[in-house]
This record gives structure tokens, C-alpha cells and sequence, in this order.
């Protein structure tokens, strides 16, 4: 099928209209007419060409939702019209330990990622959500649920779930201190997530401006980071903390932060490494360092599920696409109230009138 779409054909030339030819969808696969599309700074990272292995052209965007416009003849959880979310990944091996236990993102072969992968059916590379149409196979696919907002949701299938996943994992909950660092659009849902999940929630920020929405969104208190003794101050409290700094930064206050047997969790994926920890703070009060990467499929859904019951969405202010350079340049300026999303009528529009 025909797609348009915005693309960046190199790391130093603008997102641009670009158009390209997904697969027809097969017997296991589901065709969807995308409505929008949260921006993550994964997709800058990728568009700058800031990460090794990055390929070109390259379209952008795995917070997808849409209308299922098309379903082949084996689906079944799917029908024409329903509301449906794709995110970061739209196939792996499906038989690897990982894959089997439910974690696609972990798959011994490498998941297929939603832009710069390689489809596992045609041999092409993958294109991400900046498109008005993608075709992906059922099972990777999530269903929205009706008391959500299709736009407010779209940023819960990379910000949402990829900090969802840590929370659950390590046990965040009632009596439980949870820090979360860099108040972007996976901090923002870091905050509403580990609020509604029952623990104490403590923001760090580097921007004073955000502590009232801080306490709206659910942190029950907010340490600005830049602050030496107020980050002094907060030696061996939190059980948990979630980073999602986009660059390099120094560790070791947020260290110092943790409790006895307190893990630190990155999250944030940045172009060049942080400085290397100091030991002698991790091994004085058995604390952790350790990494997570967005959730698995079952994972996805339980998290959309749980953001219905609980009212979580995400803060977002809508864009169209020919601005998505615009945001960019906010997103590095940490300009961002929590997560830009992509009104994809915009691309809609500019294609029927470029026709
Ligand atoms: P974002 O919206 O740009 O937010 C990042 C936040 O970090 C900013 O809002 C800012 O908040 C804070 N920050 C910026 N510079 C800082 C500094 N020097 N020191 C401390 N804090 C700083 O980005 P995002 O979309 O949330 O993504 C964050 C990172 O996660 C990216 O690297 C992205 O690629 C990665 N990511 C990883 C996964 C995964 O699976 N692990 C999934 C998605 C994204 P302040 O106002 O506090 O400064
Ligand atoms: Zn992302």
C-alpha cells in the first residue's frame, strides 16, 4: 500500500515529506489507518543520527494509534474500525526464552523495531509512525481501551509502558520511595504511573518551572537536581529511581540517593556514555544500577488497561507534522508539557493537496 509519510534523509537535513509502499496485509496482519503519533526523544536520537547503526531515510514514530482499516483473513482479535495502538516493536522471533516468556523486547534475535529494523516478512526497513497507514502482524498489536483519549494515549506506548515496565518490576508501590529523574514524556508518565501504583513519588529536575505541575502530576515532593545540598539531602531514601535523562550526566548523587538495597534504573538512552559510577557508594548499601527496555506485549496492554481504570494519560500538546522540527528544537531545550503528539489529519491534508 501507498504511504505518506515524513522522513529524514540523512542526520543533518530537516524531516521532510517522503512517500513509500508498506506491505499489503497477509493473513496474520492488520492494517491501520493512524490518527496519531506521540514524539519521543528516541526519535530524535534516531533522525540526528546520534546512535550507531542508524540507516536513512528514516521515518520516525512508534506512539501509534489509530483505526483498523483492514484485517487479513486469520485475525481475530481485531476488527475493522477498532481503536488499536502500536508501539515501539512489530515483530520478534516469537520462539527464543525471552520471546516466550512475553518479553518481545528482549528476543535473542533483536525485536523488530517499529522504524529502523528490518521487516521480518519482506526484507525492507521498517518505517515508524510519521506515516498515515501501517501494516503489522496481530500480535503486535495493542487495543486501546474506550475511556482513553486516542491522542493522550498514543505517548503510553513508548513513555508509558517503558517506564510502566521498571516500576512493576521492581516493585513500586505502597511504602515504596520512587524518585524519578528528567520530567520529559517518560518522566511525566514515570511520575503519574508510580503515583497511581500507590508510592511516594519525588521528582528531580533541572527546571524550577515544572515543581506546581510536578505535584499535579503526583509527585508528592520535587528535589531540583542542580541543587547540591538539596540532592545531599536526600542520601539513602528512595527504593527506586527511574532515569530518564536523554544525556550524559553524573550518577553518583542519584547513588547517593538510594536506600539499602535501592536500584537505580536507566532508562534514558543517551548518545554517549554517563561518566562511570563511583563503587564505593554502590557497594557501601548494596545498591543497583540497571537498565530496562520499554515492556513486552502483554506487558503493553496491561499497562493500557491500567491507565484506564486509573484515569493516566499523557499531558500533550498536539502538533501538526510540518512542525516537527519545531518540536524538536523544543524537545532539546526541555520545552516540553509532557509529550508532543502529531495530529497525522496534517499529513493527511498536505498529501490530498499535493495530489
Ligand atoms: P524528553 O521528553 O526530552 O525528556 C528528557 C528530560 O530529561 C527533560 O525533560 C529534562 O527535564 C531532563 N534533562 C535534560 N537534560 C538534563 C540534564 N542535563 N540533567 C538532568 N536532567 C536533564 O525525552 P524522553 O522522550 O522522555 O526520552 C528520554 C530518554 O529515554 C531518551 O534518551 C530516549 O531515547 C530514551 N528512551 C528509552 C527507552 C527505553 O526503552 N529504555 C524508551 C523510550 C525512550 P528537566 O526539565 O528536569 O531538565
Ligand atoms: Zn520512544
Amino acid at each position: 500500500m501507498h504511504v505518506h509519510a515524513y522522513a529524514a534523509q540523512s542526520a543533518t537535513s530537516p524531516l521532510a515529506p517522503f512517500s513509500f509502499e508498506r506491505r499489503e496485509p497477509g493473513p496474520h496482519d492488520v492494517a491501520i489507518d493512524i490518527l496519531y503519533c506521540g514524539v519521543c526523544h528516541s526519535d530524535l536520537h534516531t533522525a540526528r543520527g546520534e546512535w550507531a547503526g542508524v540507516t536513512f531515510p528514516t521515518v520516525p514514530g512508534h506512539e501509534i494509534v489509530g483505526r483498523v482499516s483492514a484485517v487479513g483473513g486469520h485475525v481475530s482479535k481485531f476488527k475493522v474500525g477498532d481503536a488499536v495502538a502500536v508501539g515501539c516493536m512489530v515483530d520478534s522471533c516469537q520462539h527464543c526464552v525471552p520471546c516466550k516468556a512475553g518479553l518481545e523486547q528482549y528476543c535473542e534475535e533483536g525485536m523488530t523495531g517499529t522504524y529502523g529494523g528490518q521487516d521480518r516478512t519482506t526484507g525492507e526497513p521498517t518505517y515508524g509512525g510519521y506515516s498515515d497507514k501501517i501494516t503489522v502482524r496481530e500480535e503486535f498489536v495493542l487495543s486501546v481501551p474506550d475511556s482513553l483519549d486516542l491522542a493522550a494515549a498514543a505517548p503510553l506506548l513508548c513513555a508509558g509502558i517503558t517506564t510502566y515496565s521498571p516500576l512493576k518490576h521492581w516493585g513500586a508501590g505502597p511504602g515504596k520511595k520512587v524518585g524519578v529523574v528528567g520530567p520529559g514524556g517518560l518522566g511525566h508518565m514515570g511520575v503519574k504511573l508510580a503515583h497511581a501504583l500507590g508510592a511516594e513519588v519525588t521528582l528531580f529536575t533541572t527546571s524550577p518551572g515544572k515543581e506546581a505541575d510536578a505535584r499535579r502530576l503526583g509527585a508528592s515532593h520535587v528535589v531540583i537536581s542542580t541543587d547540591r545540598k538539596a540532592m545531599k539531602a536526600q542520601a539513602r531514601t528512595f527504593d527506586l529511581i527511574i532515569n530518564t535523562v536523554a544525556v550524559p550526566m553524573d550518577l553518583d548523587p542519584y547513588i547517593n540517593a538510594l536506600a539499602l538495597d535501592g536500584t537505580m534504573v536507566l532508562v534514558g538512552a543517551p548518545a554517549s556514555e554517563h561518566k562511570s559510577p563511583s563503587v564505593f557508594p554502590l557497594l557501601m548499601a548494596r545498591r543497583s544500577i540497571a537498565g530496562s527496555g520499554i515492556g513486552g506485549i502483554a506487558e503493553t496492554q496491561e499497562m493500557l488497561d491500567f491507565c484506564a481504570e486509573h484515569g493516566v494519560a499523557s499531558d500533550i500538546e498536539m502538533i501538526p507534522i510540518q512542525d516537527i522540527e519545531t518540536a524538536y528544537a523544543r524537545m532539546l531545550k526541555n520545552d516540553v508539557k509532557y509529550r508532543f503528539v502529531i495530529d497525522m489529519q496534517s499529513l493527511k491534508d498536505e498529501a490530498a493537496q499535493a495530489a
